[in-house]
């Protein structure tokens, strides 16, 4: 079993594949500007794979894929089949938009995937090009209901934005009525690629569940699985659940088991981290996978012991990078 410094397990890697992506939410990237990664900048899918091994090696027991958008990178669905070849490594899950992952689905099930993060702020097509920039909510939904069908589990996941999207959070909290989906709601944090100033969220976790209760005085709350980052609760009679994420405010980092490798091969050992490790640019030096898992091991020794620590010990730096980049 792999632990921190501060005794925390660490067995889930979250890999961005990409910073690219089909969407341009402004809650993580402005509509022009943004300087994507060059190819050579890029992991390669080989070097994701060595980096899994190793860190599977380690103790990393569950991966997730995601971006930018995972899907737009060429090929993702051949690495994803090597990925599922790793011997030790229990589940693969994957975040994404949903835009053209519909006709993927099948191909999914196959690989062996259980899990799919969706995001979806809004069932109002208006809305959802008003937040996304573009107009590709029909899409969003068909993948919703291809995961279901083919018995994919589903968790949407839905960015709680002052004056944007507060009058959808009864209306996407009601999809858990009649359907086997986990809602989540998840407090905005700054991380838009300068889009603009989020110092800190008018609708933290308190407000959101303050806004459900309104709606389901007789709302309860349901144990949080292990290492969860949301907390759980259910209607009485309605299928799915509710989760709020606290991702501004960090309740949860007393348990927090999961590491981030950015698209261009940055270890972050915590979201708000700054980057803590060149893994990209120590693979091509050369160094012998043992080599790269003993920098691994100092790196988790080194953890900072919440996000606020982390904030503060980047000296400065803003938190305004795009979530793009980071992978969630
Ligand atoms: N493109 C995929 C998607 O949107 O699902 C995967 C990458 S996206 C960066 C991963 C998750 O981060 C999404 O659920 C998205 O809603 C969330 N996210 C992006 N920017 C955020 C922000 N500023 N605050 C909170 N969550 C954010
Ligand atoms: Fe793209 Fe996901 Fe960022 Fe939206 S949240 S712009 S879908 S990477």
């Amino acid at each position: 079993m792999l632990l921190d410094n501060h005794g925390r397990t660490i067995n889930y890697l979250r890999l961005a594949v990409t910073d690219r992506c089909n969407l341009r939410c402004h809650y993580c990237m402005p509509e022009h500007g943004l300087q994507w990664l060059s190819r050579a900048d890029l992991l390669s899918y080989e070097e994701m794979l060595r980096l899994c091994r190793v860190l599977i090696g380690l103790g990393i027991n569950k991966v997730r894929i995601t971006g930018g958008e995972p899907f737009v990178r060429k090929d993702l669905m051949k690495f994803l089949t090597e990925l599922s070849r790793i011997e030790g490594l229990q589940q693969i899950n994957l975040t994404t938009n949903g835009v053209v992952t519909a006709p993927l689905v099948p191909e999914l099930k196959k690989i062996g995937i259980r899990s799919v993060n969706l995001s979806l702020d809004t069932l109002d097509r208006e809305r959802f090009f008003q937040i996304t920039r573009r107009d590709e909510l029909p899409n969003v939904l068909e993948t919703m209901e291809a995961l279901l069908r083919h018995d994919i589990a589903v968790k949407i996941n839905a960015v709680v934005m002052d004056g944007q999207n507060t009058d959808d959070l009864i209306p996407l909290a009601k999809m858990a009525q009649n359907l086997p989906v986990d809602v989540r709601f998840i407090e905005e944090m700054p991380f838009n690629g300068g889009d603009h100033v989020n110092v800190m969220p008018l609708w933290d976790h308190l407000r959101i569940l303050d806004t459900l209760r309104a709606e389901w005085p007789d709302l309860e709350k349901i144990p949080d699985p292990p290492f969860s980052t949301s907390m759980n609760y259910r209607v009485p009679g309605h299928t799915g659940t509710i989760g709020i994420i606290a991702a501004w405010s960090r309740t949860f980092c007393g348990s927090c088991n999961r590491i981030r490798v950015t698209p261009q091969g940055v270890l972050k050992t915590c979201l708000y981290d700054h980057g803590v490790l060149h893994l990209r640019d120590l693979m091509r030096e050369g160094l012998s996978d043992p080599e790269l898992a003993d920098h691994l091991i100092f790196a988790f020794n080194h953890r900072h012991k919440n996000g606020w620590e982390a904030e503060e010990a980047r000296k400065g730096i803003p938190v305004e990078e795009s979530m793009a980049t980071i992978g969630g």
